[in-house]
């Protein structure tokens, strides 16, 4: 049995339940066993009795097909089971992907430049700026409201650290908008709000597969959070309006 190139050298520590069961979130201690250099046996699951993490021995590629399909089982692989090294990475092209597809949109004069500055570049910067207050603020309230919940159920808190890469991995929707900025213009509305549909799904599974609440309890969780996203996203445009106007730029 070979592991998979996101599985290898994970610590597998069975002195501490540091790893989940994907398809019921059960710990587990470990989730193989090693027999020789080349003899491994995946763990099974004393809650639901099946193999705890499939995924270990999965090609990378097929735990991504599954993610697309919205599996709930590939969110807690990569998540729990995995040391999913790319976070920060992920993170930075997520939000500069949503920045330069509302970039795309919003009309820039042509190639100008004034006083040394391309004034479309800097509205880029302006734009991404926005976004990224956006999303904190998504995640700030995703981690608040999981705080209260689980004070409320007295159950176990979750690190911002699992919450923050439950809400990075499932926003993974937004390089669908990739091909409406390269290609057909006339397509963009509809495809955003297709896009906003299907990351605000993903987002729910994922957070359903890792915090184990209720459906309705996660639904609430992410649509609260999704309304706080927009209107942080009004309130800081409202805000740069009136900082231009008090200060306007030299160019
Ligand atoms: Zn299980």
């Amino acid at each position: 049995m070979m592991l998979n190139s996101a599985t290898k050298g994970l610590d597998n520590d069975q002195t501490s339940n540091k790893y989940i069961c994907i398809n019921c979130g059960f710990q587990v201690k470990e989730l193989y066993k090693q027999y020789s250099s080349n003899v491994l046996k995946l763990t099974v699951c004393e809650n639901c009795y099946c193999e705890a993490d499939k995924y270990i021995e999965f090609d990378l590629v097929l735990v991504i097909i599954d993610l697309v399909l919205l599996q709930r089982e590939s969110y807690r692989h990569i998540i729990n089971n995995t040391e999913f090294k790319g976070l920060w990475k992920l993170a930075f092209l997520i939000l500069a992907m949503e920045a330069y597809a509302n970039w795309s949109l919003t009309p820039t004069p042509t190639a100008e430049i004034t006083n040394e500055f391309y004034i479309g570049d800097f509205k880029f910067y302006r734009i991404l700026a926005g976004v990224t207050v956006k999303h904190a603020c998504f995640s700030i309230s995703t981690f608040l409201l999981t705080y209260f919940l689980t004070k409320f159920y007295k159950r176990k808190q979750y690190s911002p650290i699992i919450l923050l890469k439950t809400v990075t991995l499932s926003s993974f929707g937004v390089f669908l908008l990739l091909p409406s900025v390269i290609w057909d213009n006339g397509v963009h509305e509809f495809h955003f709000t297709f896009v906003l549909f299907y990351t605000t799904l993903s987002q729910l599974f994922a957070y359903e597969a890792i915090c184990n609440f209720s459906k309705l309890w996660s639904i609430l969780v992410i649509v609260i959070s999704t309304f706080c996203k927009l209107y942080s996203g009004v309130l800081y445009e409202n805000v740069e309006r009136n900082i231009l106007e008090l200060f306007p730029l030299p160019f």
